[in-house]
């Protein structure tokens, strides 16, 4: 059996840096907010190219708390894509404000720019792009918009860590931007774990004492606050592997490139495509074909695995019947819903492993199974 996800060979790279790390945290005596969250929060913003980062317990929380910071709550609406993994829309709903869906261009599975502006009202106060699957969204143009309406731009960075626009990074083009290290994306904790990135000094400033209970001085509280605080544990183990995340991406990318080439010209099967100016980290490697669930089944019992992001979209979950949207309502991320597979793709892929994939995925279309 080929799992979906293997962490053997990323944690084989590191094991031993990992064990004295976690040595030196419980040897510390110090478990919150101490050196190694401030040392990581230094090396993450480094990696990002932000001034700041704030580590906190997971990436809901990271972009709930970047909303906040900026004042963003009820009454107000914040842009968001349809097509996305639901966190995003909890985060803006979970600070009173509601989430607007805007459709994506179907090459890219991202944001489309040229929806948005039809979507902005007086009560717009912010986008939330989302670098769905690995890939940057078309930021450039996103930024326009966002100036043109006076707008906050909140990155959703949870998949898309070392992405690029016209090489600027994904999670330093928001004016604060959230991310999560939950253990499957690409750069992973042993738990839960998350981030906000921003180069504003003030924005910084409040989500730390948001994430501590609203409080800057200990027992003394300026705010409501919630407590969210990336733990010294994950934060040591994270500052490990930070280190090899450039390598894992190349890996990544090295082998999205195998299939986008092996695959190609099998009709029936859509491939990833990559808007201008835009670069993909693939956390997911996703295809499309409207037989999907007939592909995954045979994927199965070939000894395949593969997963579906995401089956049902944000606007047709019960969470949300309370938005009134019906099916039909937002066709492109209906449609991806219906067509997407994602198959294996994951540092220490090995070439036998895809050579295999790749086999029985064309065995699949061209022997007409
Ligand atoms: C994983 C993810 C989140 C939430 O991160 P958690 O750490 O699981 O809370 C938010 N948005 C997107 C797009 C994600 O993939």
């Amino acid at each position: 059996m080929i799992p979906y996800l293997s962490f053997e060979k990323i944690n084989g790279d590191v094991r031993q840096e990992l064990s004295s790390a976690f040595e030196r945290v419980i040897n510390s005596g110090w478990y919150i907010l101490g050196s190694e969250v401030a040392a990581f929060e230094k090396e993450y913003a480094l990696y990002n190219n932000t001034t700041h980062c704030a580590g906190t317990a997971n990436g809901l929380d990271a972009l709930i708390l970047a909303l906040k910071a900026l004042g963003i709550g009820p009454g107000d609406e914040v842009i968001v894509p349809s097509n996305t993994y639901i966190a995003s829309w909890l985060a803006v709903s979970y600070v009173g404000a509601i989430p607007i869906p805007v459709e994506p261009v179907i090459a890219t599975y991202n944001i489309d720019p040229a929806l948005i502006e039809a979507k902005i009202t007086s009560a717009t106060k912010a986008i939330m792009p989302v670098h769905l699957y690995g890939q940057c969204c078309e930021m450039e143009a996103i930024i326009s918009i966002a100036q043109k309406h006076n707008l906050f731009i909140v990155e959703d960075n949870a998949q898309a860590q070392g992405a690029t626009c016209n090489g600027k990074l994904t999670g330093s083009m928001g004016h604060i931007n959230g991310t999560s290290f939950y253990p499957g994306k690409n750069l992973g904790a042993y738990g839960d774990a998350g981030a906000i990135t921003t180069s504003n000094e003030q924005y910084d400033k409040r989500v730390r004492v948001l994430r501590n209970y609203g409080s800057e001085k200990k027992y003394y509280n300026q705010e409501k606050g919630i407590n969210s605080r990336l733990d010294e544990l994950q934060a040591a183990l994270l500052s490990v592997k930070l280190k090899r995340l450039n390598d894992w991406t190349a890996e990544r990318i090295r082998l999205a490139a195998v299939y986008n080439e092996a695959l190609k010209n099998i009709p029936g099967l859509i491939l990833p495509a990559i808007a201008e100016g835009c670069t993909h980290v693939y956390h997911i490697y996703m295809v499309r074909t409207t037989r999907r669930d007939e592909l995954q089944q045979y994927l199965t019992q070939s000894g395949v695995g593969s997963l579906i992001h995401y089956p049902v979209p944000p606007h047709l979950q019960n969470a949300y019947t309370e938005l009134g949207y019906k099916k039909g309502d937002f066709p492109l991320a209906e449609e991806i819903a219906e067509t997407c597979l994602s198959i294996p793709l994951y540092p220490g892929l090995s070439q036998e492993d895809q050579s295999k994939i790749i086999n029985t995925i064309k065995n699949f279309f061209q022997a007409g199974i």
